[in-house]
């Protein structure tokens, strides 16, 4: 009876000891999946958050190799138009001066597995299936193909390729390099969309905000439904004080971020329904259409606030704190108002007095045009 009992407590406690042995690889496995999914969460970040296609192809590529530490990515994109090399083009940035993107016109011929990728393919690397797409890869043994689409159109792959033959197989469960080509395809959409607005003609190129064209378009259609719904529409004309010291202090570069991270700041600040753009070298205009003056005399200082209240920080390490002025104008559009290009022009014209006053009066400040 005793030997029956210490038998199974012995019994007993091997099975704990197994039960717990698993309970901890499993916990490890967690972990390590965990582990994954942040750094999956990571680089897809990376990839949604890129605003252009320089930084987006360079965080395809590189950030890529790096990130899963690999000997070789490439990128293969289909453009039939020329439309994204153009684009490139035009930012300065060719297709060429990217390491291992190839932008072709068609992806017929490239690879034997371009006829059905619908999914990650992985496997063996062979030069003569995998050299047009991998050109300059060297000593890779196994590849992993992942789809890009366009609408459900296959428009090309991310191509990994690693040195280690048993890295990339067929065996291997494929569905976060699905979810990573899912995201990619979304970037590359995305940033392309965004690369062609600014090209459009409504968006200003170095802040990426609207510009005066866009905000004379704007305005147009705002006065007509003030004039409709008996509604006001307000005028903000915003002008950055002294910002030729800026410029002559640090140059043009450090002008330049700093206009764009006050664009920023202004957008931050300003509802979604109200129209800002930017009217000219540093200065910006904020329609406000259904306000009062009072409110919109709030938003205004809201507005000076955010931006005197924390110094910029310039691409050479230094910080310059900025203020602006701001002139505030103000229309109510009869209903037999005809004339609503005249009526824009003097609601803009008039902020702009009321932006010279605030200037007068030592700058960094609101004003609101005489009655
Ligand atoms: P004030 O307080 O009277 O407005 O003085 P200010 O120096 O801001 O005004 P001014 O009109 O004399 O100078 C504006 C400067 O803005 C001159 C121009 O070179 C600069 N500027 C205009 N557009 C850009 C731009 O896109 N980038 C940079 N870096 N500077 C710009
Ligand atoms: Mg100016
Ligand atoms: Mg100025």
């Amino acid at each position: 009876m005793q030997s029956k009992e210490a038998i199974s407590a012995e019994d007993m406690k091997a099975q704990r000891d197994l039960a717990r042995r698993q309970l901890d690889e499993l916990t490890d496995q967690v972990a390590r999946n965990d582990d994954k999914m942040k750094r999956t969460q990571q680089r897809e970040l990376k990839l949604l958050q890129a605003d252009d296609l320089d930084s987006l192809f360079s965080a395809l590529s590189d950030g890529l190799r790096t990130s899963y530490g690999l000997e070789y990515v490439s990128v293969v994109l289909c453009d039939p138009d020329h439309d994204i090399r153009h684009l490139l083009l035009a930012n300065g940035t060719p297709a060429e001066g990217f390491s291992n993107l190839l932008i072709r016109e068609s992806l017929t011929g490239l690879a034997p597995q371009y006829i059905a990728l619908h999914q990650p393919w992985l496997g063996a690397f062979t030069a003569c299936d995998h050299q047009l797409i991998c050109p300059g890869a060297d000593d890779i043994k196994s590849i992993a193909m992942i789809p890009l689409k366009h609408r459900g159109k296959l428009i090309g792959s991310i191509n990994f390729g690693s040195n280690d033959a048993h890295r990339f197989t067929r065996d291997h469960a494929s569905d976060f390099l699905a979810h990573l080509g899912v995201i990619a395809s979304f970037s590359i959409e995305n940033t392309v969309n965004r690369a062609r607005l600014m090209r459009s003609g409504f968006t200003d190129v170095l802040t990426g905000w609207n510009n005066r064209r866009y905000l004379s378009v704007r305005l147009g259609e705002e006065l007509a439904r003030a004039r409709r719904d008996q509604a006001g529409v307000v005028c903000l004309m915003l002008d950055v004080d002294h910002f030729k010291r800026v410029n002559d202090t640090w140059g043009h570069a450090a002008g330049d971020a700093v206009l764009r991270e006050l664009a920023q700041r202004i957008e931050s600040q300003v509802r979604a329904s109200d129209v800002a753009a930017r009217y000219g070298g540093e200065e910006f205009v904020v329609l406000l259409p259904n306000t009062e003056v009072e409110s919109a005399k709030l938003l205004a200082e809201r507005v000076r606030q955010a931006i005197s209240a924390t110094p910029f920080d310039l691409p050479c390490g230094d910080t310059v704190t900025v203020t602006v002025s701001i002139g505030i104008s103000e229309v109510h559009p009869g209903p037999d108002d005809k004339d609503l290009k005249t009526i824009g022009d003097s609601l803009v014209a008039r902020a702009d007095v009321a932006l010279y006053a605030a200037k007068s009066a030592g700058r960094n400040r609101v004003v609101v045009e005489a009655a």
